[in-house]
């Protein structure tokens, strides 16, 4: 029989924190290896606090990781990071294809792709989001768009890595509106399907993770829906009490 694997709780803390918020990544750390979790922790910090978070959470249960990277080794790419680079700084995970990086930066899924690749080769284990706008989902293409994004968006090269999905509705990132739980099982349950008629009995234990407007509140009942495997939290991850009550929920 498989095994299912520990489900991940990811923070995302976007482009929010300073030197300060190290102190709530400490908070997070000591409570984690105080009372073990049923869940494995990442905190995804802006890449100027990459490396103080990794040295601050060495020999700690908490893993760090980047929140994108370019697809090349190196080069003259100015102002991008190399998957490597965020290895250096102290990174295991990074999060790809967020739809503030699809949507802002207008990036496709090919590109979404080669960054995968390139996180990869890195050894990285990513993240890859997808999700659906609120006028997709109102005219009834949710499943559609996520599909069609999860079909592009994922490279063979994943066959036997580790990685996660992440789905983040659009119009559930920070507005305070989540699903249902019938809903996120139904596009959960569609991605699955893509992920083991990909790669097999491994696609059937990638951990498929739901984010958006994850709190306290409503973590307990999103985490115990049939195929969510975890969480990518945003805005809750950036205090402690919060991300911890949401850790703790799994
Ligand atoms: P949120 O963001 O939890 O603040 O809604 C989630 C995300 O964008 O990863």
């Amino acid at each position: 029989s498989l095994t299912t694997p520990r489900p991940l709780i990811a923070g995302n803390w976007k482009m929010f924190g300073l030197e300060a918020s190290l102190d709530e990544a400490r908070a997070v750390a000591a409570a984690v290896s105080e009372a073990p979790p049923a869940a494995r922790v990442a905190i995804c910090p802006p890449a100027t606090l990459l490396h103080r978070l990794a040295e601050t959470l060495s020999g700690e249960p908490v893993l760090v990781g980047g929140q994108d990277c370019h697809p090349a080794a190196q080069g003259a790419y100015t102002g991008d990071i190399s998957a490597a680079m965020l290895v250096d700084a102290g990174a295991r995970l990074v999060i790809l294809g967020h739809s503030e990086r699809r949507g802002g930066y207008g990036e496709s899924c090919e590109l979404v792709a080669s960054k995968v690749e390139a996180a990869l080769a890195a050894g990285l284990e990513p993240i890859i989001c997808c999700g659906e706008s609120l006028a997709q989902r109102e005219a009834g293409q949710a499943e559609a768009i996520v599909t069609g994004q999860i079909r592009n968006s994922l490279p063979a090269s994943l066959a036997g890595q580790a990685f996660a999905v992440a789905y983040e509705p659009i119009w559930a990132i920070g507005t305070g509106l989540t699903p249902t739980t019938a809903d996120i099982a139904a596009i959960h349950k569609a991605i699955r399907a893509i992920l083991v008629e990909r790669f097999g009995d491994h696609g059937a234990s990638v951990p498929i993770l739901y984010g958006g407007s994850v709190k306290p509140e409503n973590a307990a009942e999103i985490l115990a829906t049939e195929d969510v495997g975890g969480a990518l939290v945003g805005g809750a991850s950036l205090k402690a009490k919060d991300f911890l009550a949401i850790i703790n929920a799994a």
